[in-house]
């Protein structure tokens, strides 16, 4: 029992903490194994790319200094990128610091979150860390059901999640339905919408949010370089939104939240062209790989606009998660988002997926 459970604020009781992917290492230590592989945490399966390793080497004789409080560079390259004013960006540790700071700025425990059921796990987390009351919204389908949650939106509600495509279905809402859920908000919700996979999705069917701020002030797009950009490790992201917005979380947020390395980092990522380009290059062949192989094996799967697909094996799928691990091969559990017969795979590269694919084939035989 912590002896300090009575003095936490009383969401913060009731708080059950986010559970990571089982790092490489410690499988690798708990069981003696030569090599693992890790598909857990929809990272980037190709390594760091050449441009970030050289701008990180060129920061390092820097690193007694405090970095940019204003992300300056960074927030100027992303300017010019994407067509939109440095004082619409905020800057965080992670899009997860961006949703964080949302929070913070707008949400006191007397007003609710509306989010859907199969979200983010981050955001029930966050609405309980700041003592409000979450209304989960039932899912169709597996996707948001934008019109049930905009029937759950109440005076008392300060914020929407939609996480777009969503994590861990990979469900795609399509441009239209965003636009009109967010057109009908009143403008005392603000709507985070969570574009963390964006980079992945097929430009054709594509929501193009970057612009909409300035139509709907209450709008925060969030996007993250943990994913495509392949920097997970040096906890990166960014949200846009008016400038109003953007005043309000810059006035919270810690002055120097976003780290010198990430700063040069997502830089030189943004700035690498060829990188992202191969890894859609090898998100697509790897869906494929693994949607052909759960066909193969009679499994259905939730169609996917991200670099990770969740299948169903019509049965617990909590022995078979223990059996890959036992195999050396991490994936992820989602019984925590009420899909207790489903795993979530991240897209690898072409042998890790055939690595999963027969240890999967191997396991299943065997139950
Ligand atoms: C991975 C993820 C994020 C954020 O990750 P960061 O590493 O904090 O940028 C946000 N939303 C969803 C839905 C995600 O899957």
């Amino acid at each position: 029992m912590n002896k300090f459970l009575e003095l936490a604020l009383a969401g913060v009781q009731q708080l059950v903490p986010y559970v990571p992917g089982k790092p490489v290492e410690e499988l690798q230590r708990e069981l003696g194994l030569s090599e693992v592989i890790k598909l857990a945490s929809n990272e980037n399966p190709l390594g760091t790319g050449a441009k970030v390793t050289a701008a990180i080497q060129a920061t390092l004789p820097e690193l007694t200094r405090y970095p940019d409080g204003s992300g300056f560079s960074l927030k100027t390259a992303l300017s010019q990128k994407w067509g939109i004013a440095p004082e619409q960006i905020t800057l965080g540790n992670g899009s997860s610091e961006i949703l964080e700071l949302v929070m913070r700025t707008f949400v006191a425990p007397e007003h609710d979150v509306v989010f859907s059921q199969h979200a983010f796990a981050l955001y029930p987390i966050l609405t309980q860390a700041v003592g409000a009351q979450a209304r989960v919204v039932p899912a169709r389908e597996f996707g948001h059901d934008l019109a049930a949650m905009l029937a759950a939106v109440t005076e008392k509600t300060r914020v929407v999640f939609i996480a777009n495509p969503n994590n861990p279905t990979g469900t795609l809402l399509g441009p239209q339905d965003v636009e009109n859920f967010i057109a009908a908000l009143p403008v005392h919700v603000l709507c985070v919408l969570d574009e963390a996979y964006y980079e992945f999705v097929d430009p054709a069917v594509r929501t193009e949010s970057l612009h909409w701020p300035q139509r709907y002030p209450n709008l925060i797009i969030t996007r993250t370089f943990s994913k495509a950009y392949g920097l997970a490790g040096m906890r990166i992201g960014y949200g846009i939104s008016s400038v109003d917005v953007a005043d309000l979380l810059n006035r919270v947020r810690q002055p120097f939240n976003s780290n010198m390395l990430a700063l040069a980092a997502a830089e030189a990522a943004l700035g690498d062209a060829a990188y992202l380009e191969e890894t859609l290059a090898v998100n697509n062949a790897g869906m494929l790989q693994l949607t052909k192989a759960f066909q193969a094996l009679g499994l259905a799967w939730i169609p996917s606009s991200g670099n990770f697909v969740s299948v169903d094996l019509k049965q617990n799928a909590l022995p078979i998660y223990e059996a890959l691990l036992s195999k050396g091969v991490i994936v992820r559990p989602v019984a925590n988002y009420e899909m207790p017969s489903h795993l979530r795979v991240s897209i690898g590269t072409e042998r890790e997926n055939q690595l999963f694919i027969a240890a999967l084939r191997e396991v299943l035989g065997n139950v």
